[in-house]
């Protein structure tokens, strides 16, 4: 073969490729690995470029027992890891010494590595979030088969408190439901007509109890007029449901939503309904609002349990308002207190 065929063949690889014969050289390489690896790779020892020892191991052998390896390779470019997965792959017949040559080449596997990263944290979240109230549970049965076995007052107490870990073992529970079911309908999106006003109504209606048991006067803002949009009526009930909920919980003593409509509103580029959802309580520190939509992520972790949360709620509103190709913002400082603004196209 001869070099210009062997070049035109791996410029056609859509992936940084190069290959190296039985003298550990570079003999070609296309374009894209030469803006990974660097120029002027072709008559180099490959041991100048790819220096990782896993890739140069695994090189070494591609070339001796001319079988095919993979490897890890690891860039950083200051910014960012980058991980490659290395494929090679012996070809003979090509090459000036003994005739044969590695193929090598470097795929992206970054996004995939950082997908079971996540999986795997979230697996470790969940487990911990579920052991901890299990662990309660099963210190009181214990302490109720033996010690408190005849103390009444006691077995009343801890009965209370091992209902209070059930419960929330099973809020978590619905909430991982919840996300799984949101998440598998994201790219389907709503079609039923809805008046977001007379919805916001009745759900604010349904929390009227949680915000009388608080101390916090609700109050809604809105228009007479209908104002339809397209959406899942069960979902949005849980979006503002959980705002709403969260204002309570860690707000002040006033909670209030509003209902504003936009001819177009840059933020959808189209006409939209804003609803923001503000209440007078301490505000948020600005370091958490980036994570503030991550699973599990809460400001105060103490204070996020005492009130029942299970740190889901809003990556739950997330993805509904991603379904509904809506977007969501919050401002926040203690002078103004926390809002959440939801815009939703019509
Ligand atoms: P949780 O179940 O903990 O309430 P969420 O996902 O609903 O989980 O909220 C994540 C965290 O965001 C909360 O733990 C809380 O720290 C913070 N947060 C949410 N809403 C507000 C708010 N209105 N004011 C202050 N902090 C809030």
């Amino acid at each position: 073969m001869t070099q210009d065929l062997i070049d035109g063949f791996m410029e056609a690889i859509p992936l940084p490729v190069v290959l190296v014969d039985q003298s550990e050289r570079f003999i070609a390489a296309n374009s894209t690995a030469t803006t990974l690896l660097g120029g002027n790779l072709v008559g180099r020892h490959f041991a100048t470029v790819l220096r990782q020892p896993n890739v140069a191991t695994a090189i070494e052998s591609c070339l001796h027992e001319r079988t095919p390896k993979t490897a890890r390779h690891l860039s950083n470019d200051g910014a960012q890891d980058t991980t490659f997965e290395v494929s090679l792959r012996y070809i003979a017949g090509i090459g000036a010494v003994n005739g044969g040559a590695a193929l090598i080449s470097l795929s992206d596997i970054s996004e995939r590595e950082q997908a079971s990263q996540m999986r795997r944290d979230f697996v470790a979240n969940v487990s911990h979030e579920l052991r901890t109230p299990l662990t309660a549970l099963m210190g009181f049965i214990e302490t109720l088969r033996g010690p408190a076995r005849d103390d009444a007052g006691a077995r009343e107490r801890f009965l209370k408190i091992m209902q209070d870990e059930a419960n929330r073992m099973n809020r978590l529970v619905g909430d991982l439901l919840s996300l799984n079911r949101v998440e598998s309908e994201e790219r389907v999106r709503p079609r039923e007509q809805l008046d977001l006003g007379a919805h916001l109504a009745s759900t604010l209606k349904s929390l009227e109890p949680v915000a009388d048991a608080a101390d916090v006067r609700l109050t809604l803002d809105t228009t007479e007029q209908p104002t339809l949009i397209a959406g899942d009526p069960d979902q949005l009930q849980q979006v503002f449901t959980n705002l709403v909920e969260n204002a309570i919980k860690y707000g002040g003593d006033q909670v209030t939503v509003k209902l504003t409509t936009r001819d177009r509103d840059p933020a959808v580029r189209a006409a939209a309904v804003r609803v923001e959802v503000s209440d007078n309580g301490a505000g948020i520190d600005p370091v958490h609002l980036p994570r503030l939509t991550e699973r599990f992520y809460r400001v105060d972790t103490h204070r996020s349990r005492e009130q029942g949360g299970t740190g889901l709620g809003l990556a739950i509103v997330k993805h509904i308002i991603n379904r509904h190709r809506g977007r969501m913002r919050v401002e926040s400082n203690a002078a103004i207190g926390t809002i959440f603004t939801v815009i939703l196209p019509q």
